[in-house]
């Protein structure tokens, strides 16, 4: 029996409020919601992050989740929507079963995106850019 939470959830040890499931793909409501509708959605099959996940498994995932993401902004009359996928315990993932939020936006909702930068030199930016690179030849 599996110890992740979302795995239990699946397997339905553990409930929640379902927004769509298929063969592959769950959605179900985040318990703690930025705005109302926001919702997780999972690949059945464990993985904990992109990096793990197969291919075909990634790209169920995104479509599922260009179809809810559209019935959630059609049906709550939103203004936009964050999609947002925390990677690993430093990057705030808490859950280790890979999953995608949807979070419904207003106009003027008080949210902020992350905090942003400027590079410091040119120098700086050609050595993560070089960093990057090398690995995708
Ligand atoms: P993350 O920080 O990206 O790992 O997000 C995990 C999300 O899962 C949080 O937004 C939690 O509110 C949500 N969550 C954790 N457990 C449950 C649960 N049993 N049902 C619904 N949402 C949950
Ligand atoms: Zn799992």
């Amino acid at each position: 029996m599996s110890e992740c939470t979302f795995c239990k959830i699946v397997n339905g040890e553990i409930p929640s409020y379902k927004v769509y499931e298929d063969r592959y793909i769950l959605a179900f409501l985040d318990r703690n919601p930025v705005h109302e509708g926001h919702t997780l959605v999972i690949p059945k099959k464990h993985s904990e992050t992109i990096l793990d996940t197969d291919d075909e498994t990634l790209r169920k995932l995104v479509v599922a989740t260009r179809k809810i993401s559209k019935a959630i902004y059609k049906s709550l009359k939103l203004k936009g929507f964050n999609i947002g996928i925390n990677q690993f315990k430093v990057a705030g993932q808490a859950v280790p079963h890979l999953h995608i939020h949807i979070m419904p936006r207003h106009e003027n909702d008080g949210l902020r995106l992350w905090p942003s930068r400027e590079y410091e030199s040119e120098l700086e930016k050609m050595k993560v850019l070089e960093k990057i690179r090398k690995l995708l030849k």
